[in-house]
């Protein structure tokens, strides 16, 4: 019996997760089942737990191997079930002595579950080239940045996966170059805080500097996408290569959190309402086309019914696309938990209004598109995604070719082609 990954949370979780797959059989452990996990809400660290009571049931011999930001920062929590054989770290995970560590510890029987270093004493990347994903999508995340050195006063984040470091420019390079020869046509750049790409290295490269030396080094390269930003640390080669270039996709997704100058500042964020507006205004004047999605969270502790309004007009304020909303969620250990909290239902009410101007933002865009051609990425054999990150729904097409398709309705979620 093999080895199952099973990865919960965001894009760098899922690129992780190819290496923890080809590291864990490469030590020889075998009938595993490596649960990646997230952190980010209770709701994930919930469903982690679930999973594994679900997997020990269905698979009673095989191994249960927890890892990822919820193993991280809640270890003895899943140590103490019965149902789980390791708990390994965030770092860790990424390194093949763990997992040689794990299956020494499984052929004696090792009292001990915990293998989790101290994430926040790690300053390097360990740079891995995957080759190919087993996905086999056609679209492929590549991390170039882990970490995070901002304390925003709701996350969890910087303790599950420690300070900001990033993979050497060369090897991301690289690791572009084998997935494009692989045939993954689309490749995302991702990290935790993608916008401060660079600092820990010699010469502190901007993520502008990295994208642009992508695009040189890999021709082959057709559709280059970047993963959620900050828009207050967007540098200016990042702003150039979006004005002029039209590998990279004219589409940019904003942590933008709140629309309330006061909720930021005890969120310790870095903007202010006005910097995301004229942020947003600004690369629309650089690519007039560019479609802008952002993270919002509905009901962080001490926001009014007035805040939440400002948070509600950002959508339209910004010309946003795609909204994820984020129903606040407050994590142990983070100081936005010690303050005074919305009641949840209105944190539900407030989520559910900014799902819905969400989806109208989404509607606007895609009447907007109707009768214009695209280059459509296609996904799989019913849909597909233009430039925009605009689903398309297709009859039959082959994963992974791009057509130049002409837009001819949409059904309110996805255009018609
Ligand atoms: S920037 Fe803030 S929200 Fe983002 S990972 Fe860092 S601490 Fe969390």
């Amino acid at each position: 019996m093999s080895i199952e990954v099973i990865t919960f949370g965001c894009r760098l979780n899922a690129f992780e997760s190819e290496v923890i797959a080809r590291e864990a059989s490469g030590a020889g452990l075998s009938d595993t089942v490596v649960i990646n996990s997230c952190a980010v809400t209770n709701e994930a660290v919930a469903q982690a737990r679930q999973s594994i009571r679900r997997l020990k049931r269905e698979r009673p011999a095989a191994r249960i191997v927890v890892t990822g930001c919820a193993a991280q920062t809640q270890a003895k929590m899943f140590a103490d079930m019965g149902e789980v054989d390791r708990v390994i770290g965030n770092d860790d995970k990424m390194r093949s002595s763990a997992w040689r560590a794990a299956r020494a510890a499984f052929d004696v029987e090792a009292a001990e579950k915990i293998a989790v270093s101290d994430i926040m004493a790690v300053t390097e990347m360990a740079p891995h080239l995957v080759d190919g994903f087993q996905s086999g999508l056609p679209r492929v995340f590549v991390q170039v940045q882990n970490g995070c050195d901002h304390r925003c006063t709701f996350c969890i984040i910087p303790f599950g996966r420690g300070n900001s470091r990033s993979v050497p420019m060369g090897a991301v390079v690289d690791q572009v170059r084998a997935l494009v020869e692989r045939g993954h046509a689309e490749i995302v750049l991702t990290g935790v805080d993608l916008t401060s790409y660079g600092a820990d290295l010699p010469g502190a490269p901007k993520l502008g500097t990295l994208t642009r030396q992508i695009l040189r080094h890999v021709p082959e390269l057709r559709r280059l996408r970047i993963s959620s930003i900050d828009s207050i640390e967007a540098d200016a080669d990042l702003l150039d290569v979006i004005a002029g270039d039209e590998r990279l996709m004219p589409h940019l997704h904003l942590s933008l959190q709140s629309g309330d100058d006061l909720i930021l500042k005890r969120m310790k964020r870095r903007h202010l309402r006005q910097h995301a507006i004229d942020f947003c205004a600004q690369v629309r004047r650089l690519r007039p086309d560019i479609a802008l999605g952002a993270d919002i969270i509905a009901g962080f502790p001490t926001e009014t019914d007035e805040a939440f309004k400002r948070s509600e007009d950002l959508v339209e304020q910004c010309g946003l696309t795609f909204l994820h909303v984020f129903p606040y969620s407050p994590r142990p250990g983070t100081p936005a938990a010690r303050m005074p909290q919305v009641a949840s239902s209105l944190i539900k009410e407030r989520a559910k209004r900014l799902r819905a101007a969400g989806e109208a933002a989404l509607r606007q865009r895609l009447g907007s598109e109707i009768g214009k051609t695209r280059d459509v990425l296609i996904e799989s054999e019913k849909l597909g995604r233009t430039e925009h990150y605009l689903p398309v729904a297709i009859s039959s097409d082959t994963p992974g070719k791009v057509r130049r398709l002409a837009m001819t309705g949409h059904d309110g979620a996805r255009l018609l082609a």
